[in-house]
């Protein structure tokens, strides 16, 4: 998996450094034979809800940058998952956060077989992001990751 440098950007620009509410948004990507690039991570919006432990993204919102992202990419780029921050350093998702990631595999029209969560940690390493894969069996955190920055 590779993750663009201003996907990382955006990730560090919204930590939960201070006593800021959590942010997040939708991921969006494509794959490049076996190779899965994160292209683009919507930010928070006024519409969503966020507070210190929850996120909750606006639905028409991020419905409007798939749509729009599928449009200009004629069909490459789609939606692959979620991100959200976590006010720790090395994030773990919550059973909350785990039950979210299975419901948004089934719930969600998804062009891949596949769904991606990312949790954003508060500290400035690559390795402090959570990245998680579910394709309807367990989920897998996944350790190879490159960053193209
Ligand atoms: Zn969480």
């Amino acid at each position: 998996m590779k993750i663009d440098g201003k996907v990382i950007e955006t990730f560090y620009d919204h930590r939960q450094i201070r006593c800021i509410p959590e942010s997040g948004g939708i991921l969006l990507g494509k794959l490049f034979g076996e190779l899965l690039i994160i292209e683009q991570a919507s930010v928070p919006g006024s519409d969503d809800k966020r507070g210190l432990f929850f996120f909750h993204r606006n639905k028409k919102r991020a419905q409007t940058i798939v749509d729009q992202a599928y449009r200009e990419s004629n069909g490459e780029k789609a939606y692959i998952g979620e991100w959200h921050t976590h006010n720790e350093k090395n994030p773990e998702p919550s059973w909350l956060d785990r039950s979210e990631i299975k419901r948004a595999f089934k719930k969600s029209k998804l062009n891949f077989d596949f769904i991606i969560c990312i949790i954003v940690g508060n500290d400035s390493e690559l390795e402090n992001l959570w990245v998680g894969y579910y394709a309807g069996d367990k989920i897998i955190n996944c350790q190879r990751i490159i960053s193209s920055k």
